[in-house]
């Protein structure tokens, strides 16, 4: 079994993009990045900050605003409204969940499509879905960068996606597609789960329950990818997958944590540097 190490991968992908910002910035062209936080929920707040140190890390300016919990739609829309049409600032990043007053729907429309670097405007899901260049959603994106920088082939392989989020699964499969494996999606409705998990060569679960998956899903020399994020009952942090259960029966596997976690803003890094090359 071998660990596919997502801190060093992500370093690496920090590191280019880092490299490609010192030349943008030499043509005169400066990346920046909006981060919009509406409320303080502590987890939010922690990648909030999170992403900020990633871009004075890059050399990404970061633009911070902290908008209170009682903020109205209207006057965030009017932020976003503002941001869109100012030059200077090259990705907006509205940190989700939003408080309940706000739509959050509306609010992701109401970005820019070229400067959605989360990907998550529909124009961007379109391009993804026909294949036109576009931004990918930061999550799935990192977990193709892990496959190839681990030199797994994708082409003509059984890839089982569990999960069907907007966020991660869908565009995780259509990605999947894009690098032509034979894609199955498999969600909360699917019968046999088991029985598809098993015909499975990389097998990507983003299911959002602990150590869900264990070694009757999991083909032999499988490759598997957890993206789940949790602590157990006694706070250790552990994923979709039980990694003790699965680990001998597997070619490769991500750990959690040190595994899809860190992909997620070393891509969106990446989209931002993208962005600004366009
Ligand atoms: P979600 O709750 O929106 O989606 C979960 C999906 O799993 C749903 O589509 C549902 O149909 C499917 N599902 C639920 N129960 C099932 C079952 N019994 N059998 C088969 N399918 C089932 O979650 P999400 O936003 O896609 O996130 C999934 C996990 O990934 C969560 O643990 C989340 O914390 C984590 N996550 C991690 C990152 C990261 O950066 N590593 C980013 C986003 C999400």
């Amino acid at each position: 079994m071998e660990l596919i190490d997502g801190k060093l991968i992500s370093q690496q992908i920090k590191d280019e993009c880092k490299e490609r910002c010192a030349k943008l910035k030499a043509e005169g062209k400066e990346p920046a990045l909006a981060v919009i936080l509406v409320g303080s929920d502590p987890a939010s707040s922690i990648y909030v900050n999170n992403k900020k140190k990633a871009c004075e890390y890059v050399g990404i300016k970061s633009l911070s605003y902290e908008l209170p919990e009682e903020t109205t739609e209207a006057e965030l829309l009017k932020l976003i409204d503002g941001l869109n049409r100012d030059d200077s600032v090259t990705g907006i990043l509205v940190q989700l969940p939003l408080p309940k007053q706000i739509n959050e729907d509306a609010v992701i429309r109401a970005i820019s499509p070229k400067k959605d670097v989360d990907g998550f405007h529909v124009e961007n899901v379109g391009a993804l879905c026909v294949g036109e260049p576009g931004f990918v959603s930061c999550t799935p994106a990192g977990i193709i960068q892990l496959l190839k920088r681990s030199n797994v082939d994708i082409a003509g392989k059984n890839c089982v996606v569990i999960g069907r989020s907007n966020i991660v699964g869908k565009p995780m499969a259509l990605l999947m597609l894009r690098e032509n494996a034979t894609v199955t999606i498999c969600h909360s409705k699917t019968a046999d789960l088991k029985g598809i998990c098993k015909q499975a060569d990389i097998l990507i679960v983003a299911i959002g329950k602990p150590r869900f998956i264990n070694s009757e899903y999991v083909k032999e020399g499988a490759v598997v990818i957890d993206v789940g994020i949790h602590r157990d009952e006694n706070n250790k942090m552990c994923g979709d997958v039980d990694f003790d259960d699965v680990k001998d029966h597997v070619s490769k596997i991500t750990p959690v944590p040190g595994g899809v976690g860190p992909m997620t803003i070393a891509m969106l890094m990446n989209n931002v540097i993208e962005a600004k090359e366009r």
